[in-house]
């Protein structure tokens, strides 16, 4: 049972829960994972993570078990008491409707989510996703909760719940979020504290996906270290752990407020991005003019910048956060068609009525000074002399760079940027490389989780 609503704060677009309403006196904001131990052994380890997720649905009743994770016998260690779940309860139609919700979420990793028991030799991790938090004897406002190992690495073969009965029968996407949150936790990740990523607390989000930006941790209120780094890139992290699954992010769609005349006008429309925008760019010509780096708002205005007459192919394109790009295009003419090249600014040059750049030729490494002295569009300064780049995900096991580059943390275009290796400050280290905690914290860690959970509320 959800605490009422009277109780909500609002802050901005965000509507989140205090974390004093499920967790009194405890001193700090708590969480719904239980810490818990890497594996024992590095081979152990090696073995990695499961690429199987099973979404149990408990029917005719689980029993659970505590004790040593065992998903095929419905064994796990953070729960303190052997109960029964009951059986989800929304019915077939909805039960469909949260495994497709859930493999969507999922579609981009390596990961099968299956809904039957998965064979005795099949390593997996399950999610329970049944009955209500007092089953189990967690609190009322427990929406969910999983183990985190305490050096971020993925389990296998443990168990994450769901309970179901928490969340209102006509919002699946609320138990769906869920247990995709769940899942994540027995992945290695932690809380963001990034409204659009379904690891994190807040609600009232809108659209949620693993977001390939870097984002601080955090709960509710304040932003705080990620477990085993400063920040967390939710979709680099999946990525490092499962593997791709090769399917491809859609990116959204742009529109245009009205078909725009030329001279003195403006450009407005809205983009519909279902994951998180990199940026909103005006290209005319095959010049990029304008550019909107990420806000959080989807509505864009570009003014019409000073171009030579002729016809205009404009596109009004929109960049999500893995580089997936929706465009809207229209062809204006402005004035007439250019004849000649004497018309356009140099160094325009007509081509089939249209005033034409040259093509930006900057290879990668190349002294910039702007953008269009790249012909990725991308002068990025990292240390001192601007260089033309490209944009990347800092922490890709599999580099997007090309030998001699390291992906370096950049805000603008998030999240990373190409920069030659030999001239990082640091001698080569990429400043997104991981901060752990020394060892003996973690371990310490480990221990408060296993002899005090620190709680189970997931929002
Ligand atoms: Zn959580």
């Amino acid at each position: 049972m959800r605490a009422p609503l009277a109780t909500l704060v609002t802050l901005g677009l965000a509507t989140v829960w205090p974390a004093a309403l499920a967790f009194a006196g405890a001193g700090q904001e708590a969480v719904d994972y239980v810490l818990v131990p890497p594996a024992a052994t590095p081979s152990r380890r090696a073995a990695g993570v499961a690429h199987v997720l099973y979404l149990n649905r408990c029917a005719g009743g689980c029993e659970v078990q505590s004790g040593d994770n065992d998903p095929h016998q419905n064994r796990s260690s953070i729960i303190r008491k052997p109960a029964v779940l009951p059986a989800f309860s929304f019915g077939d139609a909805a039960w469909t409707s949260l495994v497709q919700c859930v493999r969507h979420a999922y579609a981009l990793y390596d990961l099968s989510i299956v809904t039957e028991p998965p064979p005795a030799n099949v390593d997996h991790v399950a999610v329970l996703v049944a009955g209500r938090p007092t089953d189990l004897g967690f609190g009322l406002g427990t929406l969910g909760v999983a183990p985190l190992s305490v050096d971020c690495s993925p389990q296998r073969n443990v168990l994450a719940f769901a309970f179901a009965d928490s969340h209102p029968a006509e919002n699946l996407n609320e138990l769906c979020s869920t247990v995709v949150h769940e899942a994540g936790h027995t992945f290695g990740l932690d809380h963001a504290l990034q409204c659009r990523d379904p690891m994190t607390y807040l609600t009232a989000c809108g659209g949620q996906a693993f977001l390939n930006i870097e984002s601080r941790c955090g709960e509710f209120r304040k932003d705080r270290h990620c477990r085993c780094s400063d920040v967390q890139n939710s979709h680099v992290k999946l990525t490092n752990e499962l593997g791709p699954s090769g399917v491809l992010a859609l990116a959204g769609t742009v529109s245009l407020a009205d078909t725009p005349t030329w001279d003195g006008s403006v450009l407005t429309g809205q983009v519909d991005e279902p994951r998180w925008i990199r940026s909103i760019e005006l290209w005319i010509n095959g010049f990029r003019w304008g550019r909107l780096p990420h806000t959080a708002l989807s509505d864009f205005l570009f003014t019409a910048p000073p171009v030579s007459n002729g016809i205009l192919d404009i596109e009004v394109r929109s960049v999500n956060d893995l580089g997936a790009a929706a465009a809207h295009k229209l062809t204006l003419t402005k004035g007439a068609p250019c004849q000649t090249s004497a018309t356009c600014r140099d160094p325009e040059v007509c081509q089939e009525g249209r005033c034409m750049y040259p093509a930006p030729t900057g290879p990668l490494g190349a002294v910039c000074t702007e953008p269009q002295d790249c012909a990725s569009w991308e002068c990025f300064d990292y240390s001192g002399a601007p260089r033309c780049s490209m944009v990347c995900s800092p922490g890709l096991e599999r580099s997007e760079c090309p030998a001699g580059y390291t992906c370096v943390s950049s805000k603008d275009p998030a999240p990373g940027m190409c920069w030659p290796t030999e001239e990082l400050p640091s001698g080569g280290c990429s400043s997104a490389a991981p901060t752990s905690g020394p060892a003996w914290l973690l371990v310490l860690l480990g221990l408060l989780g296993l002899l005090a959970p620190l709680g189970s509320r997931r929002r």
